[in-house]
């Protein structure tokens, strides 16, 4: 059974209720974990004796430390790659550049942290009055399993980089690689830095609602996001929350409609479809709409769909039975309400979650596909006759996460990012997060800055000093 990491050792759980660890490719045990709520006190505790010390240090020494972490992440990428691998599902060479790219963000972090700077306000002579940043104290990290190195990592590195401690609660579907990693990178910080607790919601609700906590970060579903919510709020505890999406893509008649359509089966396919910002929803203009359709086609066709390990494989298999009845239930809900398939919309008959690139027509609003996240390969596809309709559509959602919209026209493309209602608003491309960049999600798709430099300002706290230089 895996262990907890606490206090800088690897705490076994005797008696704990075991969770099996399953390889989606396969459907094969490949560990069992504890469900840690027994532990959650002294995950608390461990992080709070290291808290004082480690908030202490200069930020130059901390960036010190976490640029070590980085070369020791790298130094010991290969088995958390395979881990990775093994109880996620993904190509190996997009977990391994997950892994890369885990380690750039602590650089990343390391570095701004150093360069974070408070204002000064004017004030009459013989007076200062300056703002002054200090750490929260300690976090509770909670994170899901679709990207867990690089979200571990973007909730681990500002706050450690701003002299936080932590204690990371991973998902109890993909706990062996960021386990892996948190001894690997950070062996080396002083006990109680950071603490890995394993365990699935009850773990995380412990977490949450521990007296001892003075923040939480977390990435995951719209459903716990709202519970964490409603436990945070009449604690007054400080939460970050970045959660699911329904993103919409819009592509209109002046576009090459074959680069389009490579765009869209990107957005829709990579990570088979389990991305917070994956397209859920291609509005496409009525007058190109059977063109569209058929390079939609063409591009699924080419996917290659198989395990993470196997190196032709461009798309792997879903994360669990689970969620592969959830997706494959909106899909029947779909076709019974007379949407019709033009390829996938079947399981595919071998061991492993496999779900292929499914496309869609004839989908309406009332279609639990079109309001519910689906978090599959799945692209409806929905014709619309003018610009204005296409905006009014993409909003009609209670997510806004991030939209994509392809046109060759300023006018169209300004209008999309003063009017969509999404954190992220991507015109001709799919990337999403660039370094640095940010954005505060709508609706039911967070609060807070999860990401960039305006994470920073979330994991700290300001104090406003106003100094006479006598009474
Ligand atoms: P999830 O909400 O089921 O689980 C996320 C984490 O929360 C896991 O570690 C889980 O054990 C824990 N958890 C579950 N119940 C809890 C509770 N009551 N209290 C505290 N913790 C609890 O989500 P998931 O299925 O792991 O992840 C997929 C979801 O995450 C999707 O909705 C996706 O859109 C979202 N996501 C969002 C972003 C973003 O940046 N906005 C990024 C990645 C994933």
């Amino acid at each position: 059974m895996l262990s907890h990491w606490i206090e800088n050792g690897a705490v076994a759980e005797a008696g704990a209720v075991g969770i099996e660890v399953l390889d989606p490719a396969s459907e094969e045990r490949l560990e069992t974990m504890p469900e840690g709520v027994a532990m959650v006190d002294a995950a608390v505790a461990s992080a709070r004796r290291a808290q004082p010390r480690w908030g202490s240090l200069s930020p130059t020494q901390r960036k010190d430390l976490l640029l070590d972490a980085a070369v020791h992440l790298e130094g010991h990428a290969d088995p958390i790659i395979d881990a990775f691998v093994a109880e996620n599902g993904k190509p190996r060479r997009e977990a391994a550049a997950e892994v890369r790219f885990a380690a750039g963000v602590l650089r990343s972090f390391a570095e701004l942290a150093v360069h974070a700077r408070t204002g000064v306000q004017g004030a009459a002579a013989g007076n200062l009055v300056f703002q002054h940043r200090v750490p929260r104290g300690v976090c509770a990290c909670i994170v899901p399993w679709n990207f867990p190195i690089a979200i571990a990592m973007e909730n681990l590195a500002p706050n450690l980089a701003m002299g936080n401690t932590v204690v990371l609660k991973p998902s109890e579907k993909t706990p062996m690689a960021t386990r892996l990693l948190v001894e690997a990178a950070f062996g080396h910080l002083p006990p109680g830095v950071v603490n890995v607790l394993l365990g699935s919601g009850p773990t995380g609700a412990a977490l949450v609602g521990h007296y001892d906590v003075d923040l939480v970060v977390f990435v995951g579903s719209e459903r716990t996001g709202r519970s964490i919510g409603g436990v945070c709020g009449p604690l007054l505890r400080k939460v970050v929350l970045e959660l699911g999406g329904k993103d919409p893509l819009i592509v209109d008649e002046t576009v090459d409609l074959g680069a389009a359509a490579r765009l869209a089966a990107a957005t829709t396919y990579a990570n088979a479809g389990q991305i917070c910002t994956s397209t859920e929803r291609i509005y496409v203009q009525r007058s190109v709409f059977e063109q569209f359709v058929e390079e939609m086609e063409r591009v699924s066709a080419a996917q290659r769909i198989g395990p993470g390990r196997d190196p032709a494989t461009t798309m792997g298999p879903l994360i669990d039975e689970l969620q592969l009845e959830k997706v494959a239930s909106q899909v029947e809900d779909a076709v019974k309400l007379g949407a019709e398939l033009h390829c996938g919309g079947y399981r595919l008959d071998r061991r492993g979650y496999f779900y292929p690139p499914t496309i869609l027509t004839g989908v309406t609003d009332g279609m639990l596909l079109m309001q519910e996240e689906t978090f599959g390969p799945i692209a409806p596809l929905i014709p619309f006759d003018d610009f204005e309709e296409a905006l009014a559509l993409a909003n009609a959602s209670r997510y806004g996460l991030a939209a994509i919209v392809c046109t060759t026209s300023p006018l169209r493309a300004m209008a999309a990012i003063e009017r969509l209602e999404a954190g992220m608003v991507k015109i001709n491309t799919t990337r999403g997060k660039a370094e640095g960049g940010t954005s505060e999600p709508f609706k039911s798709s967070g609060i807070g800055h999860g990401y960039g430099m305006e994470i920073l300002g979330e994991v700290t706290r300001q104090k406003s000093i106003h100094w006479r230089s006598q009474l």
